[in-house]
């Protein structure tokens, strides 16, 4: 890591989960390196590795999250999915491979709960049809009908969902 990132990445006011802002707070002698309650705690002594532990956690984060939307929302529709693995991805936050895994950017879970499920809903729809036709985008809309405001929520808000700023 770099001289002086962690410093940077302590200065920071707080950091997105689910679309809300939660502050970070450095304490001295915190056993656990990062907990989070209503908030970020992460132990002094373990402020060189800042940008790892957060890494982690929305890892941790987003296999929990993306793990139930995509459970709930494929039995709601019907639809078989073969696996769900969690990337690093900057801006393809999610995709369908041809074989049904499902593939999200840890960073989706950054977003507000809405977009996480148009990205949910928009893969599962690839079950269906893999390209961006209009077959395509008539799925989608059955499943969330003004999933347009939410794709364009992505579209301005997207640079934001990340740990560097
Ligand atoms: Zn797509």
């Amino acid at each position: 890591m770099a001289p002086g990132t962690a410093s940077k990445f302590s200065a920071r006011e707080g950091f997105l989960f689910l679309g809300q802002e939660y502050a970070l707070n450095v304490v001295p002698g915190q056993r656990a390196a990062l907990r989070f309650e209503q908030g970020f705690f992460l132990s002094k002594n373990h402020l060189p590795a800042a940008p790892a532990l957060f890494e982690s956690w929305y890892r941790a984060a987003a296999r929990r999250v993306l793990g139930e939307r995509v459970r709930l929302y494929a039995e709601q529709f019907g639809l078989r999915y073969a696996k769900i693995r969690i990337t690093g991805a900057r801006t393809r936050w999610g995709s369908c491979s041809s074989t049904g895994t499902l593939s999200f950017s840890w960073r989706l879970v950054m977003a507000p709960l809405e977009v996480v499920d148009y990205v949910v809903l928009h893969e599962l729809a690839h079950l269906k049809v893999q390209n961006h036709s209009a077959a395509f985008w008539a799925e989608v809309a059955r499943m969330l009908p003004e999933y347009k405001l939410r794709r364009d929520w992505l579209k301005q808000n997207g640079r934001r969902l990340t740990l560097e700023e």
